[in-house]
């Protein structure tokens, strides 16, 4: 795998311009690639709901840090590099596929969703649970629900508005950040 090849999207770059503005109490994201804080997001407004790959966690002792330590190591000769601490086996810092997410990670989501005004739900079906219940959690809390995506969701019908197509493009319009072609 290439870890550092994927660049942030000027649809990374407009959410870092709501941050700028004071606008963006949490981002919640569901991606694993680390690009909203290097797109220039603060790590603290920032919840990985499914982990990152920039990071390495010992399966045993919970141990996490920097991926690019593990795969020094592996340049260095280990061909598989257990946990310094415990002599577990690392892996990714991902949630995988029926594992528990992360803790206080859901409860941080809902906290912030229920006092913001207006909840952005970009580039997700909002099909995957718990995750995409910050959606309901925000609109009860009397939010206003904007949805940004290529196709439609599975909460459309909550929505109070609706923006439909590329994320890149739609973001940094709604943001003003746009660069005149
Ligand atoms: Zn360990």
């Amino acid at each position: 795998m290439d870890w550092g090849s994927v660049a942030p999207n000027d649809g990374h770059r407009a959410l870092v311009e709501l941050e700028k503005r004071g606008k963006l109490d949490l981002l919640v994201t569901q991606n694993v690639d680390g690009l909203h804080q290097k797109a220039g997001n603060s790590a603290q407004r920032v919840v990985e709901i499914h982990g990152t790959l920039q990071e390495f966690m010992c399966m045993s002792c919970e141990d996490r840090g920097p991926v690019e330590v593990v795969l020094e190591r592996v340049r260095a000769g280990e061909g598989d590099p257990p946990c310094l601490e415990c002599g577990g086996i690392l892996k990714a810092a991902v949630v995988s596929f029926g594992q528990n997410l992360f803790p206080g990670d859901m409860e941080r989501s809902i906290a912030a969703a229920s006092t913001c005004d207006l909840i952005l739900a970009v580039g997700t079906t909002l099909g995957v649970f718990p995750a995409a219940n910050v959606v309901p959690a925000a609109k009860q809390s009397g939010a206003q629900v904007v949805i940004v995506n290529g196709s439609p969701t599975e909460m459309d019908d909550l929505a109070d508005a609706i923006l439909r197509g590329s994320i890149s493009e739609i973001l940094p319009s709604v943001v003003g950040t746009s660069t005149p072609n």
